[in-house]
């Protein structure tokens, strides 16, 4: 309570409040260069709105012919470039508090001198908060849309790419397909071999999966031993050639358990995107295919034939 009366309404609040009426017009007015990008990067947390910021304003005080950023957050790379090279370079390692948020190239065709540089460490260190807010935000989105077990894609993450994935669909009529795998009897891998094992053996049938598919496929964990690839540019048949290739991958994975090794297999069902269908109905023909690759004897792939 000793500081009560420093916060009790006094005589010097008036002239306390045609400070601050000063303080804000003065910060309205944006006199500075400092102040005016801060202002600037406080309201995005965009890391791409931000570093475009950031060259804008060091751009009008420090001219360059080219920047790129990039950095690693949460398993991708993130790049951000802007202009066209030269042949002079300075590269700052942008770190805060002991924690890495990216290296920043900035190129031109004649040297920096050192006046430059120092100017532009001068507005990096005033851009390196905001900078390392917009990546944990990176990165906190990136870990609402991983699977914490194997680090693919988690059901949420499926279903926003199935509303984009049809979305593209209906847009521009590309083919897209959906292979559903479930793994067969894995609840007697549980029971008889333990979670830990069972564990493993997901991780490794995430990782069976993410080999055996291109690079514009993605792979998701949208239950429990259920696992999901959404193929763009795929029509069902080729969709079906990739599931057999899974199914096959899958069938490889050997586990020390004993002897012989832990083997597992799964199913797999195949549908191609519809047009105008709803991600549900997309959803629901994958499973129908898979329910009969599990009623047909498992560890086969069925496919959701559609007249195209
Ligand atoms: P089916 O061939 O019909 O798919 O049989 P299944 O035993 O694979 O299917 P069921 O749905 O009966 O059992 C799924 C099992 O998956 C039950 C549970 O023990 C196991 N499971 C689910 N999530 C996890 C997990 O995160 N870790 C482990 N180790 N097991 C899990
Ligand atoms: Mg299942
Ligand atoms: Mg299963």
């Amino acid at each position: 309570m000793k500081n009560l009366t420093s916060i009790q309404p006094s005589k010097t609040q008036p002239a306390r409040l045609a400070a601050l009426k000063q303080s804000f017009q003065d910060w309205n007015a944006t006199p500075d260069v400092l102040t005016r990008m801060a202002k600037r990067l406080s309201t995005t947390l965009s890391l791409e709105t931000q570093l475009g910021i950031v060259a804008e304003e060091i751009a009008a005080t420090i001219p360059f012919d080219a920047l790129n950023y990039r950095h690693r957050i949460a398993r991708q790379d993130f790049v951000f470039s802007t202009g066209m090279g030269g042949p002079h370079r300075c590269e700052y390692r942008l770190t805060l508090e002991g924690s890495y948020y990216g290296t920043l190239t900035f190129h031109r065709r004649h040297k920096f001198n050192d006046e430059e540089l120092t100017g532009l460490e001068m507005m990096l260190s005033a851009a390196i908060c905001p900078l390392r807010n917009a990546c944990q935000f990176i990165a906190v989105e990136q870990a609402a849309l991983t699977d914490s077990l194997t680090g693919i894609g988690n059901k949420r993450a499926l279903d926003e790419a199935l509303v984009q994935a049809s979305a593209l669909a209906d847009r521009h009529g590309a083919p897209w397909s959906l292979i559903l795998c479930d793994l067969d009897h894995f609840k007697l891998i549980n029971d008889n071999h333990g979670h830990v094992v069972g564990d493993h053996i997901l991780t490794k049938t995430a990782e069976k999966l993410e080999q055996a598919i291109r690079n514009s496929d993605t792979v998701y964990r949208f239950g429990g031993e259920e696992f999901a690839v959404l193929l763009p540019h795929t029509r069902e048949h080729e969709a079906r050639d990739v599931a057999e290739r899974i199914r096959l991958a899958v069938e490889g994975i050997r586990v020390d358990g004993g002897e012989p090794p832990l083997t597992v297999t799964t199913s797999c069902g195949v549908a191609m995107h519809l047009t105008d269908e709803s991600t549900d109905q997309w959803l629901v023909r994958a499973d129908e295919a898979l329910y009969r690759a599990k009623a047909q004897g498992r560890n086969c792939t069925r496919v959701f034939a559609t007249i195209s």
